[in-house]
């Protein structure tokens, strides 16, 4: 796919401070502003700079707060060879939604039976391309859908998609798919007459999503569904996917994870005891994993206030922005000297592509670096070259820690 092919990464070793021990008590170390500064210097400016020890982290931190739950990987918010080598080494399971996402898992050597596919609409050659892979679970949240696999018969296994609204969200992935639990019991009834395979539910509570409660009445709202399919004598449910939409603390007010989810282990364990369990966690795999750094092109003085021109913006590494509402933890390399409140604007001749209209800024000079955290989820993957101005490049740190140390 564009992204893969398009940026180039970068094997790195930077052996300082990156604890190795993978046990409870690891502890993960984000690069030092002055490491990004050298890989600056030495890659040029703007750049993602991705810690693989982060991507580790975050999924180990997940499955440790959801036991028995199987991690498969949303690829959309961070579609990169390294993120899908590193959580393969780990022993993670994938969700993909394109035969983009698919070529670049199959590409790396992921094992079909640890992927679904979990897209609501399809084409016809959408569900070729993943069966031809060897991909068999999808999703399907209408008849018309449903009936796309009458010809896929034999082969596929449909979760279904329940919708919970859910106003709070970044992004309310129940506005545009998902069916009410009516509607389930009315596609699984029909599944049965086709010949169709029900494999068990799904639901996507929202992206960022600030409270557990949300998945707590999505998981009882489907555990009356699992009942009601037993009652009405249709084959029973094995499998509830209970989404991505895990939040990460952009600022300080999100709940650390293993709080978050205690709840959703509670509500969990109501359900009938081979029920499988499988999520489908984008953001809070990735979005920690990368920082970014942009480079001052010039400046200009506009009523009172400094505007820093940067080499990344809006319509690149910063693209996020426009829907996506993260307040990406953002400062200047530079630590020192009186602040003032500044603007950081983008690089494009458009006016939207404002950064961050204030930002107390210490005096900065042209080719000054501006660093940006937790820039891993919904940035690179949505960025464009609008302008002729070329997304940054990745650079990849810590891949292979692991490795090492299994095979040492
Ligand atoms: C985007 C998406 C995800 C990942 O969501 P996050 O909020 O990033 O965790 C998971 N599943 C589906 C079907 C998605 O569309």
């Amino acid at each position: 796919m564009a992204l893969s092919t398009t940026l180039q990464d970068f094997q790195l070793k930077i052996p300082a401070e990156v604890a190795v021990n993978q046990g409870e008590s690891f502890a993960y170390v984000q690069p030092t502003n002055q490491e990004i500064e050298q890989l600056a210097a030495q890659f040029g400016a703007p750049l993602m700079v991705l810690d693989c020890e982060a991507v580790r982290h975050q999924y180990h931190a997940l499955k440790n707060a959801l036991p028995g739950v199987t991690l498969h990987f949303a690829l959309k918010p961070l579609p990169l060879a390294a993120v899908v080598r590193t959580l393969l080494a780990e022993g993670a399971s994938f969700d993909l939604a394109t035969s983009g996402e698919i070529d670049l898992v199959a590409s790396q050597g992921v094992p079909s039976e640890r992927t679904i596919h979990t897209h609501p609409i399809k084409r016809d050659s959408d569900i070729r391309d993943a069966l031809a892979y060897g991909c068999t679970v999808f999703v399907v949240d209408n008849i018309n859908e449903l009936e796309k696999f009458i010809a896929y018969k034999d082969q596929a296994e449909i979760l279904v998609r329940l919708s919970f609204r859910n106003k709070d969200a970044f992004a309310d992935l129940s506005k545009k798919f998902g069916c009410s639990p009516e509607m389930a019991i009315e596609i699984i009834t029909y599944a049965q007459q086709l010949g169709i395979r029900i494999k068990g539910l799904s639901f996507h509570v929202g992206s960022q999503t600030a409270s557990p409660t949300k998945y707590v009445d999505a998981i009882n709202a489907c555990a009356k569904v699992i009942t009601q399919v037993t009652e009405l004598g249709l084959p029973a449910l094995s499998t509830l996917d209970i989404g991505g939409g895990f939040p990460v603390p952009y600022s300080n007010d999100v709940l650390p994870i293993d709080i978050f989810c205690a709840p959703i282990n509670v509500a969990l364990a109501q359900l009938p005891e081979t029920m499988q369990v499988l999520a489908e966690p984008g953001r809070f795999i990735v979005a920690s994993c990368v920082t970014s750094v942009a480079s001052i092109m010039g400046q200009a003085v506009r009523e009172g206030k400094t505007w820093y021109y940067l080499d990344d913006g809006i319509y690149g590494s910063f693209s996020g922005l426009m829907f996506d509402e993260a307040a990406y933890p953002i400062d200047s390399a530079k630590q020192d000297g009186e602040r003032f409140d500044s603007v950081l604007v983008g690089p494009t001749c458009d006016s939207i592509d404002v950064v961050r209209e204030s930002i107390m800024l210490p005096k900065l000079n042209n080719g000054d670096l501006i660093i940006s955290r937790m820039m891993g989820a919904y940035t690179l993957a949505t960025a464009t070259d609008f302008n002729f101005f070329k997304r940054a490049e990745v650079v990849v740190l810590n891949e292979h820690v692991l490795s090492q140390e299994l095979t040492g």
